[in-house]
Order: structure tokens, then C-alpha cells, then sequence
């Protein structure tokens, strides 16, 4: 097979930047629809459907959104209901987080969900009971285990290429990590976030030729606010210095980066690649001794 076939994973965690990033009880700003709007037209004209990991809060204020991604074809997955980070909560508020963003997008779009990306990859080495929720809650596949320790998320050593996981209580969950690569002796996250914004494209490209190369799928995620290069300028919130250089360079080449990608490289939905992918290892994780 060569490697120009692999289909790579395309993914937009719907959410507005204010809520999901400062404060999670802070009301959603109207910006996500049409930033949302913005990364439907990119990827329409490049005639590719990808997942939307929506959030509930985000789903409720804007439910014609909801309609408008489904009717364009995308697959429609849950990003969880209130943004709140896993690892703030308990095993029972997170079930309840989990209920309620599934339901709330079933009702929505007729569909099944059965997919979960966590709010900023919050499930690490000390919340892995949530990996047990989810498989109890009905989802089959999660993209939420960041495969490198960065301080705030991530796990060190977990593997980069999609694998079926046992969950703490022997279930089985398939997991999709965001992509890395190798580069310098490290392995550095190229999949999304801060690093996609800030490298450049051709570092974007070595990367995902990289995963491919290894005879693996991609999986790159993004955000309605990266086409939202004027936010800050608009919103009318203090953003802390740090944040806003942090959260804001390389928002205005973004779309440009993500149209070139999207021209060099095979893309689907996640649902898309989990259908063509063949026999995967499978992985179990040591929970650290006082961990
Ligand atoms: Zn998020």
C-alpha cells in the first residue's frame, strides 16, 4: 500500500475560545458560529468531510450550527457538555458531563455518538477511571490521551499511533492520539494546538509524511477560533498578556496552512480512517505507584 493512500483524520473541536480557554461558567460568545462557518467553507472547497467534536453548551446556543455541519456530511462527535477539565472532576460528574453532551447531540442529529475528544486531552496517568466512564457511557473511540507530557496534559511513552486500549477495568477502547513526530531527537506534537499555529508548514508536512511513512493515519485537530485572527482585538475581555501571545500567533496563516495541507495529503473523518484501519496492537497503561 502506498503511502499516498493513507487517509489521515481531520478534526474541529466546536467551542467558543473565551468559555473553553478562561472560564468554563463564563457564557459562549457568538464568535464560534462564525468562526465555525469559516472552517465549513475551507473544507467544502476542498471537498472534505471531516469530525466535529461539538461542545453540549456550544451545540445548545447554536443548534442551526449543528444542523448545518450535519447537512454538510460531517460526522458529528461529542467534545463533552461544559468544557470543564477531566481531571477537576470526579467519576460521577464526568459520566454526568459525558450523558448529557451524548444525549443532547442525539436528539440533535438522529445519530449515534460514539466518539470523545476531552476538553484541552485533560485524561492522563491520574484520571484514567475516565477511559472506563466512556466505554460505560457507549463511546467506542476517544482522542483524548496526548501522547507526550507537556506539564499540563499528556502522557509520556503512550503510543503516538492509533491502538486499542484496556481500560483500567479490562474494557476495550479504541484511541486515536493527535499526531507527533519525531524531530530532533524528540518527539514533538504536530497534530494541532500551539505547535500547528506556530511551525511552519513545511514542518506540518515533514510530520504527517512521517506518520504515514510508518504505514500510520494522522489525526489533526483544530479549533473554530483559529480562523478568528481579530478576537482579541474584538472581544472586549482582558486577555492576560501571556494568553493572548500564547493562544493568538499564527492565527492569521492558519486557514492558509490548513488549505495546503488539505492539498497535499488524503483527509476523512475520524469515523472514516477507524473503517480502514487494520489489526491494532493493543495497550494497557501502569498506573504509577501512588499515582
Ligand atoms: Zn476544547
Amino acid at each position: 500500500m502506498s503511502n499516498h493512500s493513507i487517509r489521515n483524520a481531520i478534526s474541529v473541536d466546536v467551542e467558543d475560545w473565551l468559555q473553553s480557554t478562561i472560564d468554563p461558567s463564563l457564557p459562549l460568545t457568538e464568535r464560534f458560529y462564525h468562526s465555525t462557518r469559516k472552517v465549513l467553507n475551507a473544507f467544502d472547497a476542498k471537498g472534505v468531510r471531516g469530525t466535529f467534536f461539538i461542545l453540549g453548551l456550544a451545540a445548545e446556543k447554536a443548534p442551526g450550527l449543528v444542523r448545518e455541519i450535519q447537512q454538510a456530511g460531517h460526522e458529528i462527535q461529542s467534545h463533552g457538555y461544559g468544557h470543564e477539565l477531566v481531571h477537576t472532576l470526579t467519576p460521577e460528574t464526568f459520566r454526568q458531563d459525558l450523558d448529557r453532551s451524548k444525549k443532547l447531540l442525539e436528539d440533535m442529529t438522529g445519530q449515534v455518538v460514539t466518539g470523545y475528544r476531552a476538553p484541552a486531552f485533560t485524561i492522563t496517568l491520574r484520571n484514567l477511571w475516565a477511559l472506563d466512564v466512556l466505554v460505560e457511557c457507549g463511546y467506542e473511540y476517544d482522542s483524548s490521551v496526548f501522547p507526550l507530557e507537556t506539564g499540563r496534559y499528556g502522557i509520556d511513552g503512550a503510543p503516538w499511533f492509533p491502538h486499542r486500549l484496556k481500560t483500567p477495568a479490562g474494557y476495550e477502547l479504541l484511541e486515536l492520539p493527535v499526531a507527533s513526530f519525531t524531530c530532533c531527537g524528540r518527539r514533538l506534537p504536530v497534530g494541532g494546538g500551539g505547535y500547528f499555529r506556530l511551525f511552519p508548514y513545511l514542518a506540518i508536512r515533514r510530520g504527517i509524511r512521517q506518520v504515514n511513512a510508518a504505514g500510520y493515519p494522522a489525526t489533526i485537530y483544530m479549533h473554530p477560533y483559529e480562523y478568528d485572527p481579530i478576537e482579541f482585538k474584538e472581544l472586549g475581555y482582558p486577555v492576560p498578556f501571556r494568553q493572548r501571545l500564547h493562544q493568538g500567533l499564527g492565527r492569521c496563516r492558519f486557514p492558509l496552512k490548513v488549505d495546503k495541507m488539505l492539498d497535499d495529503f488524503p483527509f476523512g473523518s475520524m469515523r472514516e480512517v477507524i473503517d480502514a484501519l487494520g489489526d491494532l496492537p493493543t495497550h494497557e497503561y501502569r498506573i504509577p505507584h501512588g499515582g
